[in-house]
């Protein structure tokens, strides 16, 4: 029997919704304007657990003045069609607001891990970004929450937040979902008009060049930086931000690639930023 999906906006709703979720629950955050990359967070959640939330917010302190906060899109009725096919059972909408009353003064940072890539490149990004996932959690208050490797660096953040703060859940970070033609899944694709769709392959382009050049037995991490900013650079609609070839874990730039590395990227696509990124597995060690 297929149950029916609660929806909840208040912190009251939510709360009285949470607690006629059985057993283990899993936990998808996301900021709407759902496609597959979202949705196979929540069926991962769907196989392993109990019960299922997710949340639909867009998170203001997340944004930059200069970003994309009043045109980021979004379609609530799609979405949460989308949810409850999924087999969703609980989908928590709620306001700024709710989630940033008057007088609100209480920030969560995590602080080295986010001094580089995209902590670099948007000052304060992730300070939103792990405070509204810490008010999730605790309102949430799920066993397990989905993440996705698209945002590599966030689902570092969240892990280092989860281990410092003790939040008694289990981060999973599920694989990046992509188009036919390799673009990364996002809700920012829909910005791109189709000369800019075609050009944004490139991230994919330029990661799988890098790679290739890693499978052939490159092990300088500053000629792996270079075969990414040579395809982008090739590409007359792309701006390249900034390309790495950094340690999975800590997140520093490398010099040499020695184990499990992240290969990732940021490059503007006329005035829409996408950012893209490969796992390259460390190694087997040779005696
Ligand atoms: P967002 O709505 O962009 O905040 O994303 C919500 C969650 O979905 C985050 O954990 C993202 O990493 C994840 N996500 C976004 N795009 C993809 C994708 N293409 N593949 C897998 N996960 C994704």
């Amino acid at each position: 029997m297929t149950r029916q999906m609660i929806l909840a906006s208040t912190l009251d709703e939510l709360r009285s919704a949470r607690l006629l979720l059985d057993g283990k629950l899993g936990f998808v955050p996301t900021m709407g304007y759902l496609h597959e990359g979202h949705l196979s967070l929540a069926r991962r959640a769907r196989t392993e657990c109990d019960s299922v939330a997710a949340s639909i917010f867009v998170n203001p302190t997340q944004f930059g003045p200069n970003e994309d906060l009043s045109k980021y899109p979004r379609d609530l009725d799609r979405d949460l069609h989308l949810l409850e096919e999924v087999g969703v059972d609980l989908v928590w909408t709620p306001t700024p607001e709710i989630m940033y009353p008057p007088g609100f003064q209480t920030w969560v940072e995590v602080q080295e891990m986010t001094r580089s890539l995209e902590g670099a490149m948007r000052p304060g990004h992730f300070r939103g970004v792990t405070t509204v996932v810490a008010k999730l959690f605790n309102a949430v208050q799920p066993q397990k929450a989905y993440f996705g490797q698209k945002d590599a660096q966030q689902a570092a953040v969240i892990r280092q937040m989860v281990r410092d703060l003790n939040f008694p859940i289990e981060i999973i970070v599920c694989p990046t979902v992509r188009e036919p033609d390799g673009l990364a899944m996002s809700s920012r694709n829909v910005y791109l008009d189709p000369d800019q769709r075609k050009a944004a392959t490139v991230l994919f382009r330029a990661l799988s060049a890098a790679k290739a050049e890693y499978e052939k037995g490159e092990r300088d991490a500053e000629k792996l930086r270079g075969k990414m900013k040579e395809v982008i650079a090739r590409e007359p609609l792309a701006q390249m931000q900034y390309v790495s070839c950094a340690d999975y874990d800590t997140l520093q730039e490398l010099d040499k690639v020695t184990g499990k590395t992240l290969l990732s990227m940021a490059v503007f696509i006329g005035k829409t930023r996408l950012i893209d990124n490969f796992v390259l597995e460390a190694p087997p060690v040779t005696s």
